[in-house]
């Protein structure tokens, strides 16, 4: 999708023998912030100038950017979500003495409520008039950017910190004083869909990418948890030992730098301890948390696997990229930013080890891939629980086997019966039930490359992996992007399946109808085709893996090194065609059993009849 014809603009339409080119293009950002803040009131003053490249084939005449901490005000869209959804996130509802939810938001006095009030904005030196409505705020440009040049913003404006209701904010429930997140004006990202201006209702984020410079002026007891990379570690606290930390009027100005990121964050508190871990042929990893007994012990011992963890990832999905990361103590759970993530620290060990999994996991998927989390939600939580699914049994010495998460299956399953399921390629804001989105987000996401490992084979889907890399890291790739590598790896087909399973909610079910001596008759139940593996025991011991592809795949998925079909032999038949119902398996010795894909990686929502035993 977003390597069409790019409109060649000037001199090269002039050009004899216009050619095909690859014309994807993202825009940049450059931001250099300024914070200085009053950890007393939980208010900043803040100021930006922000280099905004256009490398769109279009003439912007405004630009947009979000405000996210508007959303933590009474009557905000967030506000009225939490008030009307029939299963609110528990994080963000209180229950009264009734027990009927209230929305926290609404119950924000002036001094607890978010905002980000703009003083000015200026491109080039001219002040801009702006349109703010919710999280948007729309600026129109005193000069056009056209294509391929760069502008430069000057940005000043005042901050008010939230209470933490979610994800970020000020005093969070472990007592953290401040968790930084979506904290700054934030340039709304323009492609080739056009602008992405999604309101801040509680789910996630797209950005362009680009550096970062920030400073942070903060009073000197301070410890700064960070993305990027601290460039004054002798002149702040906490992360040499006996730093000449460099005051003026009480305060200490941090500086982070962090290059080709689009979220950047961090957090604050007095009571932070850092510690430091060098995963070999990797980042630095920073631990920053609180120091407290119960605290400092799982963290301490979650180092060497976090290490592990960094390892496997980049083994399996691409080098990871960038210095360093950091894993902080912050927030309401897990969230995921630009080489850090704000985690809650009062976990078990297993809790503590999974949501740093998880969270390291969206380095690749989410901000090396830059997913658009908004409509996108289920590649980015998807591919992620998949990743961290992986090495979570890797490194726990479990065997991998071809499905690696049967429990991921039996969820999905009774939400697609539950008949609440909606298509997964919906707005991730826009799921009638937070359980609905739950579900397919982190688990359908997950299953849909279980599946594809099955449609593909496993060899090729690890193959994806690192292709996909190679072509997408540092840019927005969509699911079709995506697809669009595993067909050039398997040499495959695949438009059904991404259509079939990401936009519609349609389940998958086949069965064994009947086994005689000549034949096994299989039946499509439901209005899904996919490719069936067959494995037949017969009465005599031996074993036969009929393989029956799809028409739509237009080829086979090689022969897999599965344990269990090891030495079987296998048969490849005709291809079916989703518009015949049954399909006839011709045999010539009796069956003692038979089973539909043994490895259980089809999502078929009735096993039971996939079966047969004489
Ligand atoms: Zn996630």
């Amino acid at each position: 999708m977003k390597k069409s014809l790019c409109i060649l603009f000037g001199l090269l339409t002039t050009i004899q023998g216009f050619a095909q080119q690859n014309c994807y293009w993202q825009q940049k950002v450059d931001y250099s912030i300024q914070a200085d803040v009053d950890d007393k009131n939980a208010r900043y003053d803040g100021k930006m100038k922000l280099v905004y490249t256009n490398n769109s084939p279009d003439v912007l005449d405004k630009v947009y950017f979000h405000l996210y901490y508007n959303a933590f005000q009474p009557g905000s869209a967030m506000d009225m979500r939490l008030r009307n959804i029939e299963d609110p996130d528990s994080r963000m509802v209180e229950r009264d003495s009734d027990g009927k939810t209230i929305s926290r938001i609404s119950k924000l006095g002036k001094d607890d409520i978010g905002y980000q009030k703009i003083n000015f904005i200026k491109q080039n030196g001219k002040n801009l008039t702006y349109k703010i409505s919710g999280t948007v705020m729309e600026v129109k440009l005193a000069e056009k950017l056209q294509p391929g040049k760069s502008t430069t913003f000057d940005l000043d404006w005042k901050a008010q910190v939230p209470e933490t209701i979610r994800r970020g904010g000020k005093n969070s429930r472990e007592g953290v004083a401040l968790t930084m997140t979506q904290w700054y004006p934030k340039m709304a990202n323009y492609d080739d869909e056009g602008w992405h201006l999604d309101e801040y209702i509680g789910r996630e984020f797209y950005a362009p990418f680009g550096n970062f410079d920030v400073k942070i002026n903060i009073e000197k007891d301070f410890v700064i948890g960070s993305s990027g990379k601290l460039q004054n570690p002798n002149e702040v606290k906490g992360y040499v030992e006996n730093p000449n930390i460099k005051t003026k009027n009480g305060k200490v100005n941090w500086h982070f730098k962090a290059e080709n990121i689009h979220d950047f964050a961090w957090a604050a508190d007095k009571n932070y301890v850092v510690s430091k871990q060098k995963v070999p042929s990797g980042p630095e990893v920073y631990f920053v948390h609180l120091d407290k007994p119960e605290i400092n012990q799982n963290w301490t011992e979650a180092q060497p696997i976090t290490v592990q963890f960094f390892e496997f990832m980049s083994e399996n999905f691409g080098q990871y990229p960038w210095e360093t990361y950091s894993i902080v103590q912050g927030g309401d759970g897990g969230m995921e930013y630009g080489t850090v993530t704000m985690v809650t620290g009062g976990r078990s060990m297993n809790s503590l080890v999974g949501v740093i999994f998880h969270e390291v996991a969206h380095s690749w998927y989410q901000q090396l891939f830059g997913i658009n989390e908004t409509v996108h939600e289920w590649m980015d939580e998807g591919f992620t629980s998949y990743a961290e699914q992986l090495a979570h049994l890797k490194l726990s010495g479990k065997t991998i086997e071809p499905n690696s998460n049967p429990e991921a299956y039996d969820a999905y399953f009774q939400l697609a019966k539950a008949g609440i399921e909606e298509p997964m390629s919906l707005m991730a804001d826009y799921y009638n039930y937070n359980y609905a989105y739950g579900i397919e987000a982190y688990v359908k996401g997950q299953i849909y490359l279980i599946q594809l490992g099955y449609i593909i084979g496993d060899e090729n889907l690890k193959t994806t992996f690192k292709e996909f890399y190679k072509e997408w890291k540092f840019k927005h790739p969509t699911p079709n992007d995506f697809k669009r590598t595993a067909e050039k790896i398997s040499g495959l087909n695949l438009k059904w399946y991404q259509n079939l399973f990401v936009n519609t909610v349609r389940t998958i079910d086949y069965s064994i109808e009947t086994v005689k001596k000549d034949e096994i008759k299989l039946k499509n139940l439901s209005n899904f085709p996919m490719p069936i593996d067959l494995l037949v025991e017969y009465t005599d011991g031996s074993k036969e893996l009929f393989y029956i592809p799809n028409l739509e795949l237009r080829g086979e998925k090689p022969t897999e090194n599965i344990e269990i079909y090891k030495d079987v032999k296998r048969t490849v038949l005709d291809p079916w065609a989703w518009t015949a119902p049954e399909y006839s398996v011709k045999i010539s010795k009796e069956v003692k059993s038979a089973v539909i894909d043994p490895t259980k990686r089809l999502a078929d929502i009735d096993f039971s009849n996939n079966t047969y035993k004489k």
